[in-house]
């Protein structure tokens, strides 16, 4: 058989820098959109504050608003209290010497009045208060921009816009926000023997999983699913499929079908609609892992196995569609101390399912699930963590410090 021309059996590292390069190329287009609909979507430029942040220089506290200078060293003074400003106030009354008003929360300054005395601190009697010594000149004020200056990077270009960041846009006054479009997906899942939840099985059938999960990590990955469907394992209809799912999508996510049984079309296929970029991975789970592309779709050819599914589509794609979409944030990276020896046979990188507990002193533990088989549902769902076990290592012991791969989403 002639050697194929693409990389096969390659290393976890080269097979990320394969993907990596290639999503570059795919950069998603900028769109325009509504702040209020943005949520998980990617900043494609850097947004300056159109104004700083505050605005305006305000009250922290309710209160009384005075001149700081006039606030007495020992003893105390009485100040004349000329008026009230309240948040949302269209003026204020400017402060003379010994003078004060009343002030709420968000409250503009009024002009001359540089400090607040809270109104816990102060005795009020008719149209006097009287403050006591120990009061600090600036105290309770909020400048002007203490926040954000005007002009600075609010929200770096590449950054997700989760709540906070949403928060500091509509702060500033910023109604619509350049967005990366969101990649469309498609997902496919390959088997004769796959029937979908609700309907019964008939013998050696099982009860499709892949496609929903798979599905559900594009969507966490801030992708859109255009298409979900399940496809029978004739080379035929799989050409179909990845021809049609081309069309539409900007990443078409199979699984199943790649690895090496009579019944594995994939590769075959994927070589005469598109390129295949590399096949195989020394990675557990995940080794039959494919990916190439169709025109200008990439192609993730997962396996069957549904926690090798679940657990190459975090490493490749999720990570292809973050490049895709011009993320730049980059998680630190989290450690944890092995709760359990492992013995690892093989020379492959594995990605153990774990579930992390923190103890009284605050070190981080990972227990590898006892359900590690790449077909156990259990263990992926009750693993919060994948922890990294080298390529080159084989004997873990207790305690022995091990990466954990990164949450994106
Ligand atoms: P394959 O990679 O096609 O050889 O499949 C490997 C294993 O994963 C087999 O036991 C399949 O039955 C199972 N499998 C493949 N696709 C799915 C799916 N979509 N949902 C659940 N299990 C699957
Ligand atoms: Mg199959």
């Amino acid at each position: 058989m002639a050697e194929p021309e693409y990389p096969v059996r390659i290393g976890l590292e080269q097979a990320l820098e394969i993907v990596g390069a290639r999503a570059a190329q795919h950069r998603l287009p900028v769109e325009t959109g509504d702040l209020a609909d943005a949520q998980d979507r990617v900043l494609a430029e850097d947004m300056r504050a159109p104004h700083p942040l505050p605005p305006f220089a305000n009250s922290a506290m309710d209160g009384f608003a005075l001149r700081g200078g006039d606030l007495p060293a020992q003893g105390e003074r009485t100040f004349a209290l000329i008026g009230e400003v309240f948040a949302g106030a269209d003026s204020a009354p400017p402060i003379g010497a010994g003078e004060c008003v009343r002030i709420t929360t968000g409250a503009p300054l009024p002009p001359g009045a540089d400090t607040v005395v809270i109104k816990e601190n102060v005795v009020v009697d008719g149209d006097s208060i009287t403050a006591k010594a120990g009061e600090k000149l600036h105290a309770n004020v909020r400048a002007a921009g203490e926040d954000y200056m005007e002009g600075v990077i609010a929200i770096a270009s590449g950054t997700w816009l989760r709540a906070p960041q949403l928060a500091v846009l509509a702060a500033l006054g910023i109604a619509h926000v350049p967005v990366r479009r969101r990649p469309r997906v498609a997902v496919i899942a390959t088997g004769n023997e796959l029937v979908p939840a609700g309907q019964p099985l008939a013998f050696g059938q099982i009860h499709e999983s892949n496609a929903v999960m798979l599905a559900s990590l594009a969507r966490e990955a801030g992708a859109m699913v255009v298409a979900r469907r399940c496809v029978r394992d004739d080379p035929e209809a799989l050409r179909e499929a990845l021809l049609d799912a081309a069309l539409e999508a900007d990443v078409i996510v199979t699984s199943g079908g790649v690895s090496a049984g009579e019944a594995d079309h994939l590769p075959r296929v994927l070589a005469t609609v598109g390129d295949i970029h590399f096949h195989k991975v020394r990675l557990k789970p995940g080794m039959p892992t494919l990916f190439g592309q169709i025109g200008a779709c990439l192609h993730f050819g997962l396996p069957g196995n549904p926690v090798a599914s679940a657990v190459t589509f975090r490493v490749f794609a999720g990570f292809a569609l973050r490049a895709m979409l011009g993320v730049t944030q980059v998680p630190k990276p989290s450690c944890a101390r092995l709760a359990a020896p492992v013995h690892k046979r093989h020379a492959r990188a594995e990605l153990a399912r774990c579930s992390l507990h923190t103890d009284e002193q605050g070190t981080q533990w990972a227990m590898p699930h006892a359900k590690q088989g790449s077909g156990m549902l259990r263990g992926l769902a009750e693993s919060g963590a994948l922890a990294l076990l080298p390529a080159d290592a084989h004997e873990f012991a207790k305690g022995d410090v091990v990466m954990l791969w990164p949450e994106y989403f």
